[in-house]
């Protein structure tokens, strides 16, 4: 059936020497194959013949582009073999080869169908043609019945028809089969020898190897090997042979083999990602549910960690800056004086409408402007010494204090100078001991006060520390200016910054302001800037814990995933082996694991950020500070997914660089 061309298949002077790192250093050489030569045109059903170690499957391997020869060359329809790059021997094998094993090597996680579609999947075939071809081709072999079916749920026989389905997926111009009937009964095993030489019959060529004389029979030419070299290579008399002119493989009904078509952009990226997803399905959740489930465990912990740790800290932050700017870090004092940078400027007269544009000016939260002095407050025979302070009406809003009984100072009281006081705890305690002090009257300056409200206690229950806040006697300004001090000025003016961080700034503000309205620099402009650069230190070492927490677990994690992957390359060699087989691309090994730790890692970014959000419940009902960000769940998914590709990368790579035939030997 010689056609015009080059011969099919021609071996010139092939050798292959297995090197093995033998002791003391020495490698260890065995010789596979010495010098075969040989050609084997199209259409052809040739045996390959000779017993256990003499060197047949090292020539199916060779022939199937799966290893290279050590010596000699290799050229197939006219091409050298021996030149191509790693790829193109993957298209070689994808387009031209189809391969048949003893042990069937499909893949246990994936169907009948699925199996069959693999060559074809890296060979670009579309989704529908795919799968329609491998039902087709399935059928063609009796299993219509069987394409759900995984292999373990199907017979011997049944299993090897499907992977002669598999080596016709694209074609199958040649078919290398090594002892494919040696785990079969006789029977099934006639019925695979009736379908090989029905394909030869058919215009494939067909190799099969062999040690058992009747199988070799089925073949039209039989080669010999032994010790690595050709002994014999005949043809077979076709009376002896039980196939000849049989012819009942059923090859009228097998489809021809589709070719890739151009799909638009948008139908190759859905295809993409149905194909991704399918993958995904079969690889994650079909074939080792718990490696799967366990690997997702670890990174939802992890992520749970970190999203739990960063509340704790974020919330613990929260309440710091509440703290702080209570203590003082967002605020600034300004009283009239002469300051070191101006002696002669003499001190400003600071009025309520300084406060007034002060209140204006851009980062202030609020202006108290005050006016105090030291009183003797008076109730029957009880009295006590304060700071009585006049004050506006936003002082309790602006300090976020809140009232344990009764009213705040109004606008209107301080507009009419009423006579009314709110006093703070500890006053109320020297006052009233024991009944309320709401709507009594206290003496201050010889004048009666109406009491409209008392301040909540601050200093904490059962503490032996006093709180000076506890002590406020709080009068509207107007009434401090009218009738407890008789004088317009102001004492001070407490400026509240609404970003401390820029509390500096502000001040410079502020004091550019009052220069301007007095026409000099006679007053003293105090912001605890200590207060504030401490308040920043700890800031940067919460955002340095926050990262380094963060980090560490991730890091963790990452190593976690990495080991797993790790492993599942280890157990999956095989797999790996019958997807390089049946044409996979180096890439597309590499794109299915990551892709896999992707997926693995980013279900556990979505369970632990879920968690973390959730625990924020928990510590909260414990009293502990918690407070989460939405953005967190971007930065933590985007974490898992960058975790999973760092932590894929390199067992990813080990499985893309392993050689077939090795992988295939597990
Ligand atoms: P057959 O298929 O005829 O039984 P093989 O081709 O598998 O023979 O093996 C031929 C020889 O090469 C044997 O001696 C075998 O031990 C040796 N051999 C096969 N594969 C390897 C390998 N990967 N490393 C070292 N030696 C090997
Ligand atoms: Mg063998």
């Amino acid at each position: 059936m010689a056609g015009p061309g080059p011969p099919l298949i021609e071996l010139a002077g092939v050798g292959r020497v297995y090197r093995r790192a033998g002791a003391r250093g020495r490698g260890v050489a065995t010789r596979a194959l010495s010098d075969v030569t040989l050609r084997i045109e199209r259409g052809e059903f040739v045996a390959v013949m000779g017993p256990s170690g003499s060197g047949k499957s090292t020539l199916m391997n060779i022939l199937g582009c799966l290893d290279r020869p050590t010596a000699g060359a290799y050229r197939f329809r006219g091409r050298d073999v021996g030149r191509l790059r790693p790829d193109e021997l993957a298209a070689l094998r994808r387009e031209s080869f189809g391969f048949v094993f003893q042990s069937y090597n499909l893949i246990g996680s994936a169907t009948a169908r699925e199996n069959v579609e693999l060559p074809s999947a890296y060979a670009g075939l579309r989704r529908m043609q795919r799968a329609d071809r491998a039902e087709r081709l399935l059928r063609a072999f009796g299993l219509g019945g069987r394409l759900g079916h995984r292999p373990r749920a199907l017979s011997g026989g049944e299993q090897q028809r499907v992977a002669i389905a598999r080596a016709l997926m694209n074609g199958g111009q040649v078919i290398l089969a090594d002892e494919p009937t040696g785990a079969l009964d006789s029977k099934n095993g006639e019925d695979v020898l009736g379908v090989l030489a029905g394909l030869a019959s058919g215009g494939h060529t067909v190799v099969v190897i062999t040690h058992d004389p009747e199988v070799a029979a089925w073949a039209e030419r039989r080669i010999e090997l032994l010790d690595g070299r050709v002994v014999a290579d005949r043809k077979t008399p076709a009376r002896e042979r039980p196939g000849a002119g049989a012819g009942f493989v059923r090859t009228g009904g097998m489809p021809a083999a589709g070719v890739a078509q151009a799909p638009s952009s948008l139908g190759v990226a859905v295809e993409w990602l149905q194909t991704t997803f399918a993958s995904l399905r079969a690889n994650l959740l079909r074939g080792s549910r718990l490696r799967t489930a366990l690997t997702v465990l670890s990174v939802t912990v992890g992520v749970w960690s970190v999203v739990a740790m960063l509340s704790v800290v974020q919330g613990g932050y929260e309440a710091g800056v509440e703290a702080v700017s209570r203590a003082g870090a967002d605020s600034m004092w300004i009283r009239p004086g002469s300051p070191f940078s101006d002696r002669r400027s003499t001190p400003v007269r600071l009025t309520v409408s300084d406060a007034e544009a002060i209140a204006g000016l851009d980062n202030v939260r609020g202006v108290e402007a005050t006016l105090s002095g030291r009183l003797t407050l008076r109730r029957g025979d009880r009295q006590t010494e304060a700071t009585v302070s006049g004050t506006t009406p936003d002082r309790l809003a602006i300090r976020g204090w809140t009232l344990a009984r009764g009213v705040f100072l109004s606008e209107r009281d301080s507009a009419d100078n009423e006579p009314v006081v709110v006093i703070g705890a500890g006053i109320r305690d020297d006052l009233f001991p024991t009944d309320a002090a709401v709507g009594e009257h206290v003496l201050l300056g010889g004048t009666p006060f109406l009491v409209k409200g008392v301040l909540v206690r601050f200093a904490r229950r059962g503490s032996v520390a006093a709180d000076s806040r506890d002590r406020e006697v709080l009068v509207p300004l107007g009434t401090a200016q009218a009738l407890l001090f008789g004088r317009e000025d102001l004492d001070s003016v407490t400026v509240y910054a609404a970003d401390p961080k820029r509390l500096g700034q502000t001040a410079r503000a502020v004091g550019d302001l009052l220069a301007r309205r007095h026409g000099h620099r006679g007053f003293m402009l105090e912001a605890d800037i200590g207060l504030r650069i401490g308040f920043t230190t700890v800031e940067r070492l919460l955002s340095a814990l926050i990262g380094a927490v963060g980090a560490i677990s991730l890091f963790v994690g990452g190593m976690g995933v990495t080991s797993v992957m790790l492993v599942s390359v280890a157990e999956r060699t095989r797999e790996i082996g019958i997807r390089m087989a049946t044409g996979a691309r180096r890439r597309d090994i590499l794109r299915q694991f990551l892709l896999e730790a992707v997926a693995v890692t980013f279900a556990g970014g979505v369970l632990g950020t879920a968690l973390g959000f959730a625990s924020r419940f928990v510590f909260e009902a414990f009293d502990v500070p918690a407070g989460l960000s939405p953005w967190f769940v971007f930065a933590a998914l985007g974490c898992a997914v960058g975790t999973g590709l760092a932590a894929g990368i390199v067992p990813a790579r080990r499985a893309a660089g392993l050689d077939p035939v090795a992988a295939l030997a597990r």
